[in-house]
């Protein structure tokens, strides 16, 4: 029977109508005869009855194409995850050829041998490797003789002329398919320019499948007929849409969308859409026109309804349906014999039923295409642990955060609060401990994610090769040691509640000694390396005093693709160059910052003020940013330019300075209020310090953190007190109002800053890998003219430094 049917090409030529039939994998999978996951087609052997009847309920909707049931079924697909078949792909191709064809031949239908993309493309297999592996599925068509070839479901343009390429060399007519919307490939590869490379490489054929609904589909068909007229080619087309509506995605399709694949109910096209699809097609020249994922037989036969006029009869299955629900005049009820008409049905808006459930929802749009390491495709089953990486991806990311408006807090500056508790060394403050004392570190996280803090930046300040072997800094462990255990960490605790990693790079001592940018960059880029080794969640540039290196700081980590973040550590009068706030911010977010603020080096208010500088500097320039702020714990109102470095009390003697958890209400308020939203602190930061902003903050918020279980909002835990004037003050005016003294009598309440004023290039500035030598330390003293026995400084200092070190 098959030989004297026409074939595909001849019923294009001569204008016919050609229906395709429905996806199978959504439709048997409902029916119980395909894994949800998987999506393989291992029932054409399993279970041939329950595929033969598919077949044949679309013959019978109107179909003149049976596609077969070969969706996935390359060989590497069917062992991919984990996945074990007792069939082999040669038996299941087979099986589904003769399952075509043998209902094709109950009617007017052809047989279309189909391929689609691969998971050897995905995970960055040759070209060879590619289409050896469609080699083997067009081997089994070429032997059960199908009529044509359909390439279809590929997200990139560049897989689908591989496949056209093999399926041409039949000699078969070849008919492909991406599953894209207008919005072009996962590469960008634009509709029109793809429908060119494909029927260049061969396809007579081209058009979409799946991932979008049937307007949005038929969209894109139309951009790529553009395309092909535009350069001069011919060709015809077709179209294969979802059955759901699907106006809130991406250019990734349904699979973006949180109802994927199992809520995807409320979305499924009634059979009178399917009448406007159809009509839609028809009228852009499309001549091939099915359905894909959620097409149920009853979808074509509205297709072939719609179209009977242009065909000349209506489907056997239009027995069971009158025109426009004509069978209605039939009901019992007299209100719905009222609606056997095309006017009522085609008018209707159609509820879901659903009082809590929005009409559309928030792709979820993770962005991976090929070559992206979740997307790495393996024989293996998913561990857990890949599981686990993979719920954490889910997490809301922080560029999502800050343009829901949500307020997102910071954790504190690791070196001082863990030199406090004695595993990090004033001086060098280098990170080690993340490798040499891990529990510390991991404790300190745990405390900041409990006091409210939504970031867990990696443990890697100062974490930079030349850093860590500076002035005679001797470590056991390597710089790639000390970054990729700082990451772990962080992950770990981040995985215990709402918290993303960051990935933390800081100034460098080879910019101060004035390397070359290549020479400094090549410093980020190792620690980089580790950030994308351990998949931190963003990056962030924090703690440069000269805008020149944040900006080759920010231009590295821009080339990861993760959100990037930059602080510089100035006040409002600029960096140690002398560039204002406001020219720093534009600088930084020309180069790629999506996050722009300061860090360290003066008070929560004094940062809150040159953070509003950049801002106003961004918006002056026509450019958008978010803004963030993560500052001192301690008061610094007699700062220079330089920040608490110059302060006669850094870092030994700053304790009067710490600010106050009612302070920090202050501050979180008033960086609040300055349109920061991005809040957290640096050095002096503890974790109570970090829980006063998260209970600032809280209303906005709609939480309290963990860790308010143990603080009652503004001292409220006093009412429960011993003493009766420690219970009076359980409140806030009390310590709002608080002047809090500090006990030394013989203290000033200011001093006066150091102020050497030099910068990058200064001699005093040259960085060194040697310890500084004895003559090094001599002239410094000797520099200090305020301190006038500096000898005698100098002999007390000489006399302590030789003693050992009891561990
Ligand atoms: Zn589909
Ligand atoms: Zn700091």
């Amino acid at each position: 029977m098959a030989p004297t049917k026409k074939g595909i090409l001849e019923r294009l030529n001569a204008g016919e109508v050609v229906i395709g039939d429905g996806g199978f994998v959504f439709a048997l999978e409902k029916r119980g005869y395909v894994k949800a996951g998987p999506w393989t087609p291992e029932a054409a052997v399993t279970h041939p009855e329950a595929v033969r009847q598919l077949h044949r309920e679309f013959l019978r909707a109107g179909a003149n194409v049976m596609q077969t049931f070969t969706f996935y079924a390359s060989d590497d697909k069917l062992e991919n995850r984990g996945q074990t078949l007792k069939y082999t792909g040669q038996q299941i191709n087979e099986g589904a050829c003769d399952l075509a064809r043998e209902v094709a031949n109950e009617g007017d239908a052809l047989v279309a041998g189909g391929v689609c993309q691969t998971p050897s493309y995905l995970s960055c297999k040759s070209e060879t490797e590619v289409k050896a592996i469609f080699k083997k599925q067009l081997d089994v068509f070429i032997k059960k003789n199908v009529d044509f070839m359909i390439a279809e479901y590929f997200e990139h343009v560049e897989e689908a002329e591989w496949a056209v390429q093999v399926l041409k060399t039949s000699g078969k007519p070849v008919a492909a398919c991406l599953c894209i919307g207008p919005e072009g490939d996962m590469h960008g590869v634009s509709p029109g320019e793809c429908a060119v490379r494909l029927v260049k490489a061969g396809a007579q054929i081209v058009g979409v499948n799946c991932h979008f609904d049937p307007m949005t589909c038929v969209q894109a068909v139309k951009l790529m007929k553009e395309g092909v007229e535009k350069a001069g080619l011919k060709a015809h087309y077709m179209v294969q849409p979802l059955a759901f509506h699907t106006p809130d995605c991406n250019c990734q399709g349904f699979i973006d969308l949180p109802e994927f694949p199992f809520a995807l109910e409320p979305r499924i096209l009634t059979r009178w859409d399917m009448h406007k699809y159809a009509r839609e097609a028809y009228k852009v020249g499309i001549r091939f026109i099915g359905g894909c994922c959620g097409f149920e037989p009853y979808h074509i036969r509205a297709v072939a309804e719609e179209l009977a006029s242009e065909r000349g009869f209506l489907p056997g299955a239009s027995e069971k349906h009158g025109m426009w629900g004509a069978g209605l005049e039939m009901h019992t009820k007299p209100w719905v014999r009222a609606r056997a008409r095309r006017d009522y049905w085609e008018n209707i808006l159609p509820s879901s039923g659903r009082p809590k459930c929005p009409s559309l929802s928030t792709p979820e749009g993770w962005g991976l295409t090929k070559g992206h390491a979740e997307l790495m495709q393996h024989k293996e089953a998913t561990s857990t642990q890949e599981m686990k990486h993979v719920l954490e991806l889910q997490k809301k990311g922080i560029l999502e955060r800050l343009d829901a408006g949500e307020i997102v807090i910071g954790d504190g500056g690791f070196v001082f609060a863990l030199e406090k508790r004695g595993y990090v060394k004033a001086g060098p403050w280098t990170p080690e401990a993340a490798a040499e004392y891990p529990e510390a570190v991991r404790q300190l996280h745990r405390e900041f994610l409990r006091a409210g803090a939504n970031v867990m930046q990696t443990f890697t300040f100062y974490a930079s090769d030349d850093k860590l072997e500076n002035r005679g800094n001797q470590l056991t462990f390597t710089g790639a040691q000390i970054n990729e255990a700082a990451c772990d960490l962080a992950r770990q605790v981040a995985n215990e509640g709402d918290a993303l990693v960051a990935g933390g790079v800081s100034q460098t001592p080879s910019y101060l000694s004035c390397k070359s940018e290549t020479e400094v960059k090549a410093i980020f880029k190792k620690q980089l390396d580790v950030f994308i080794k351990k998949n931190v969640d963003f990056l962030i540039a924090e703690y440069f005093e000269h805008v020149e290196e944040a900006v080759w700081a920010v231009e590295m980590l821009k080339q990861t693709g993760k959100p990037v973040a930059a602080t510089l550590c100035i006040g409002p009068e600029g960096d140690m160059h002398g560039v204002s706030p406001g020219e720093c911010a534009v600088r930084l977010v020309r180069a790629g910052a999506q996050i722009v603020g300061v860090n360290c080096h003066f008070d929560p208010l004094t940062c809150v003020k040159a953070v509003k500088l950049m801002k106003e500097g961004v918006e002056r320039a026509g450019l958008k940013a978010h803004y963030m702020v993560q500052p001192l714990a301690f008061h610094t109102p007699d700062c220079n330019c330089q920040g608490f470095i110059d302060l006669q009390e850094f870092p030994f003697g700053l304790e009067p300075r710490i600010l106050t958890r009612w302070d920090m209400h202050k501050y979180a308020r008033e960086a609040y209020n300055a349109g920061i939203r991005f809040i957290g602190g640096c050095c002096g930061f503890e974790p109570y310090h970090i829980r006063a902003v998260a209970e600032e903050l809280a209303p906005e918020r709609g939480f309290l953190p963990a860790a308010s279980e143990k603080h009652g909002n503004w001292g409220a835990g006093l009412e429960m007190h011993t003493k009766p004037w420690v219970r009076a003050r359980a409140r806030r005016d009390y310590w709002e109002n608080l002047k809090p003294a500090s006990g030394r009598p013989l203290c000033p309440s200011m001093s006066s800053p150091d102020g050497w004023g030099v910068t990058r290039g200064h001699a005093e500035l040259m960085q060194q890998k040697e310890a500084t030598s004895k003559d090094q330390l001599k002239q410094l003293f000797d520099r200090r003219r305020e301190i006038k026995d500096s000898a005698l400084l100098w002999r007390l200092f000489a006399a302590t430094r030789s003693l050992p070190y009891r561990k």
